[in-house]
């Protein structure tokens, strides 16, 4: 029998590269994208996959996901998208990474070269031990959602320290989870995984758009394969 096609440029999710700066962008390179833009369009916030240098015009913001940063940074460079987010930050484009996109985003990492280093703290990788040490927690972080917030840790990273001009978003006993400066947003935990889109809407008004006010940003109708709606598998 033979294998279905899987379509990752679903309708919906468009790169129409024309038009003015109200796009988020999802780096499409490896790792969960389709959960972001999942978020994204629960919001009704146009997003775009970013495959390649020219699908950064026209973004107000970029989300690197979480994934493999080993693998992720190498395929940055192998496509020179790397080089485009640099000049995308210079010219304002705010940037979150989550977990391995946080790693990627970091000054410094624990024993190994940094890559973008786009914000001041030290992250060691893998610091919870292995993928059978994830795990799930809830914490409260006001500046995000006036209810506490569901996090999902999957081989994280920890964030050992930040610099000056660096803000704390979440401090964990001796870690800290996220952080933030007028650019860049790092969490070290998945929010895409979960039901709660309070992280997604912050990035967004970080961004200068203001997604749906009503709503809920506990999403009822959310499952955790509600991803698949992303993908279109075809037999033909
Ligand atoms: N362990 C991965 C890394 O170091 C990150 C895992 C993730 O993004 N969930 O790149």
């Amino acid at each position: 029998m033979p294998f279905p096609k899987i379509s990752y440029w679903p309708a919906g999710v468009g790169n129409d590269l024309s038009g003015v700066a109200i796009m988020i962008g999802v780096l499409d390179l490896q790792g969960d994208v389709v959960e972001h833009l999942d978020h994204l369009e629960r919001l009704g916030v146009a997003a775009r996959r970013v495959k390649d240098p020219s699908h950064l015009h026209n973004l107000t913001g970029l989300i690197i996901p979480g994934g493999e940063s080993t693998c992720l940074a190498r395929l940055l460079r192998i496509f020179g998208v790397d080089a485009a987010i640099l000049e995308a930050y210079e010219r304002g484009v705010k940037i979150w990474g989550t977990c391995a996109g946080a790693i990627l985003l970091a000054t410094q990492i624990v024993g190994e070269k940094p890559y973008l280093g786009l914000i001041d703290m030290e992250v060691e990788r893998n610091s919870f031990g292995s993928q059978l040490d994830s795990f799930v927690a809830t914490a409260s972080i006001p500046r995000v959602s006036s209810e506490p917030v569901p996090l999902t840790f999957i081989r994280a990273p920890k964030i050992r320290s930040v610099g000056p001009g660096v803000e704390i978003l979440l401090q964990m006993n001796d870690y800290i989870a996220a952080a933030e400066t007028a650019g860049i947003l790092a969490t070290v935990f998945h929010p895409e995984l979960t039901n709660n889109l309070a992280f997604h809407r912050y990035f967004s008004r970080k961004c200068g758009l203001a997604p749906g006010k009503s709503q809920p940003l506990s999403d009822p109708t959310w499952t955790p394969t509600s991803w698949t709606r992303q993908i279109r598998i075809s037999t033909g």
